[in-house]
């Protein structure tokens, strides 16, 4: 864990624009993040970088934000059984429980590690998207921020790969439409790493438009322009890779010129963000170049096209972002303009 001394010193930048906006009524942000410790007990070897210091690294600068009045800090409820078949198979909901018990240390549908507490925490995480789309929509927040590990978006209906459990955004967006009858919805992932999962759930599904950009070739190999939907679904994958070595000009251009354009069309009612950071510099699973300040401008991309078409409903859910100096910097970047 970083000490507070360790932390101020990684994000001493940071804090210079956190410390620079006036204090704000503490009940009165715009931006609530959901937050159970819970989602520290999945614990991989202690070298694995899906580690719980990055949530230590990450709450800290949710706590600076906080205490400035920017951010509220709410919690989630775990997910429920039922929560989690919303997206995923009874089969596989099984496996995940009998392989935890079993004390089974990667999960054999792919490259998970597993630890005694990993059931806890992936329920967890999958609960505090599921807290946050009820706080958005009952309107007790306008933006929501997830603070969640293990991530989701490598994971499908039948198969958890690539660090993730559960779908925790899918299994959101899903509740969306069951519980709070939102018939369309927009997923941005800006993660390094193609969300392959969130794609294969929502292939044919009709009321998610799933925008992703990601590094290629790189992990999960998926992710191809020509891989964009079937059936209902048709159209709405929207796949946009990028060389190593990309950054602002690419993506930050992807989302200005096709997002929006695609968004005014798809008219989506919710919005949500598959927020890795991972495509910060310097991430050491990601060869892309995005700053801070383009998360800021990514965040505003995303918050106008909430604002335009779903009343300014807009859910961000952690994914990748292996940098525990760069977490911290890019996680605040990105909620002081979801605060905005
Ligand atoms: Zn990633």
């Amino acid at each position: 864990m970083l000490s507070r001394r360790g932390f101020l010193q990684h994000t001493s930048g940071a804090l210079l624009t956190l410390t620079s906006g006036a204090v704000a009524q503490r009940a009165n942000t715009n931006a609530q993040v959901f937050y159970d410790p819970t989602v520290l007990r999945h614990e991989p070897p202690s070298d694995h970088p899906e580690s719980p210091k990055r949530l230590d690294a990450a709450m800290g600068a949710v706590r600076i934000l906080e205490r400035q009045g920017r951010v509220s800090i709410a919690p989630p409820r775990p997910a429920t059984e039922d929560d989690v078949l919303l997206v995923h198979t009874t089969e596989y909901v099984k496996k995940v429980r009998t392989e935890i018990a079993a004390g089974r240390r990667t999960l054999s549908t792919g490259d998970t590690d597993l630890s005694p507490g990993s059931l806890a925490a992936a329920l967890a995480a999958a609960g505090t998207v599921v807290s946050a789309v009820d706080a958005v929509m009952n309107g007790r927040t306008r933006t929501a921020f997830c603070a969640v590990r293990p991530p989701g978006h490598h994971a499908s209906q039948a198969r958890g790969m690539g660090f993730c459990v559960f779908n925790n955004i899918a299994i959101g967006a899903r509740h969306a439409r069951r519980r709070h009858r939102v018939d369309r919805i927009l997923i941005a992932d800006w993660d390094v790493h193609h969300g392959n999962g969130t794609q294969e759930v929502f292939w044919s599904d009709g009321a998610v438009l799933f925008f992703d950009v990601h590094q290629h070739p790189w992990y999960p190999g998926t992710g191809s322009p020509n891989e964009n939907g079937d059936g209902k679904g048709r159209g709405l994958i929207v796949n946009n890779p990028f060389p190593a070595g990309s950054g602002r000009k690419e993506i930050l251009g992807a989302f200005r010129e096709r997002l929006v354009p695609l968004a005014d069309r798809f008219k989506p009612q919710l919005v949500m963000i598959s927020a890795g950071f991972d495509s910060r510099a310097g991430d050491p699973l990601g060869r892309f170049t995005l700053t801070d300040q383009d998360f800021a401008e990514l965040t505003d991309v995303v918050l106008g096209v909430a604002r335009e078409h779903a009343g300014g409903k807009l859910v961000s859910v952690l994914e990748g972002g292996y940098a525990l100096d760069g977490l911290p910097r890019a996680v605040a970047s990105h909620l002081e303009r979801l605060a905005s």
